[in-house]
């Protein structure tokens, strides 16, 4: 029981009006970053209620909390979910000029600001206008914490990586009495070394992690080559899943395919649709209208399935997918864990099928060799830089190794959430019979002996 408990408690439910914390892990964070006695790292899950564990802090402690957010439209989202509960949040930004920006650089000069959080983008917080915003707050003792969420866009090894991000490090140089929070969804080792190494969080940083294993989710691979008819075994399996929902006393159930290319796309929708489960394709290559009403039926329920490239998913919180199939295998260990983990978001049981065969397996291991020797290229015409050349490699071998740690997933007798653990460094969990290997040993290795034997080389 900290000092400041009660207040944690009080404002929990008054003003975010939730009874209790989602987690014990999101409570200690809240109560860590309420002290601010320590740097702090969060990684955990997208949905998992990371923005409590710097908004409630902001509002307990005094002064003004300064959040950097990689996109206007996160930081639109946040004010407005904000100002529905009556938070005092501003942000400042280039879009925000005139009076507004007047009023704004008003508050947070006066003696007592009302603003409690002030979100920006990284590329201000390297300004120099605005680093003198934040001495002058800094200098009147108002700036309570420096929040960095979305931190993996620090890091090349990462999806989004920033560059301006990386100019964040010397922001927290300039204010080492305020205590820095860096929050994340992606968890890998070598993401989470570059956001403590780049943002320059201070030694010991306290480290709140979720454990990656989702018990709800049953994981398994099946040898596409093995089937007669692929597709025929996808409408199989996805109508056995969903049917097996509308029997417990869920109507909302719903899947999502997805396919390497946009042609895959659109015939595997088409036959799925034949064959009497109601498909829409979603790929970057439809008119955006249209793409949104794809969307927009499968998200409303009027279509069960979307079968999509990876370009969906993004911001879609849809709680109630029953599957994830991935027909052809996926570029990442990284990539396919974000992907297949959109299923299961309600926490009821829920599958994950990939539909593995080693000819694909070598086109994606081809085009991940050509986009690095393409970057490796784009690179070098840039800068001559010796450090700019070693990242783009350094970039590239996390590609490859998170390919390869997919493959292995797929092609060795290992529980399958185990592979996934090892992968970002968890603890192995308990699978209790939640993955192909564990339930069904013998079709498993069966299934591998096509492998060894050559049959499938
Ligand atoms: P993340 O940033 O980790 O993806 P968010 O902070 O956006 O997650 O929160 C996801 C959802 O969880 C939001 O709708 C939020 O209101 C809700 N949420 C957060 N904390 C709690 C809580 N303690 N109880 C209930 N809902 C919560
Ligand atoms: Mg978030």
């Amino acid at each position: 029981q900290g000092p400041k408990s009660h207040a944690i408690q009080k404002n929990l439910k008054t003003v975010f009006k939730f009874k209790n914390f989602k987690s014990s892990l999101q409570q200690r964070a809240v109560e860590t970053v309420t002290t601010g006695k320590r740097d702090v790292f969060i990684s955990m899950p997208t949905g998992s209620g990371k923005s409590l564990c710097y908004q409630l802090p902001a509002i307990v402690r005094s002064g003004i909390t300064l959040v950097v957010s990689p996109l206007l439209a996160l930081i639109q989202d946040q004010l407005e979910h904000l100002d529905r509960m009556k938070i005092p949040a501003q942000t400042l930004n280039s879009q925000i000029q005139g009076e507004k920006r007047l009023a704004i650089l008003a508050d947070i000069s006066s003696k007592k600001p009302t603003t409690k959080l002030l979100y920006i983008t990284p590329e201000l917080a390297a300004t120099n206008n605005f680093q003198s915003i934040c001495h002058s707050i800094a200098s009147r003792n108002l700036l309570s914490l420096i929040v960095i969420d979305e931190a993996h866009c620090v890091s090349q090894w990462g999806h989004d990586f920033r560059p301006d991000y990386l100019k964040l490090g010397n922001l927290r140089v300039k204010f080492p009495q305020v205590p820095c929070v860096a929050l994340t969804a992606t968890a890998t080792p070598h993401v989470q070394k570059d956001i403590l190494d780049s943002l320059k969080l201070k030694e010991p940083t306290v480290i709140f992690k979720a454990s990656c294993f989702r018990e709800n989710l049953f994981y398994e691979v099946v040898f596409k080559d093995l089937l007669e008819d692929p597709v025929q075994d996808l409408k199989n399996f996805a109508t056995k899943v969903l049917q097996k929902d509308e029997e417990e006393g869920d109507m909302n159930g719903c899947g999502i395919v997805y396919c390497r290319t946009r042609e895959a796309c659109t015939t595997v929708a088409n036959r799925l649709t034949r064959l009497g489960l109601p498909s829409q394709a979603y790929h970057a290559g439809l008119k955006s209208s249209h793409r949104l009403q794809v969307q927009n039926d499968w998200v409303d329920g009027r279509v069960p399935v979307i079968v999509a490239t990876v370009s969906f998913g993004m911001g879609v919180d849809k709680a109630t997918v029953r599957f994830v199939a991935h027909f052809n295998i996926a570029k990442s260990m990284a990539g396919y864990y974000q992907e297949s983990g959109r299923a299961g978001r309600d926490g009821r049981p829920a599958s994950c099928r990939l539909y593995y065969s080693r000819d694909e397996r070598n086109q994606v291991a081809y085009l991940i060799t050509q986009e690095m020797a393409k970057a490796k290229s784009k690179e070098q015409q840039r800068s001559q830089e010796a450090s700019k050349g070693k990242q783009t490699n350094k970039h590239g071998k996390a590609s490859i190794q998170s390919f390869e740690c997919l493959v292995k997933f797929c092609e060795e007798e290992k529980c399958r959430h185990s592979v996934i653990a090892n992968f970002f460094d968890d603890r192995p969990p308990n699978c209790n019979n939640s993955c192909d290997v564990c339930k069904s040993p013998a079709e498993v290795r069966k299934q591998l002996e096509y492998l060894k034997r050559g049959v499938m080389a």
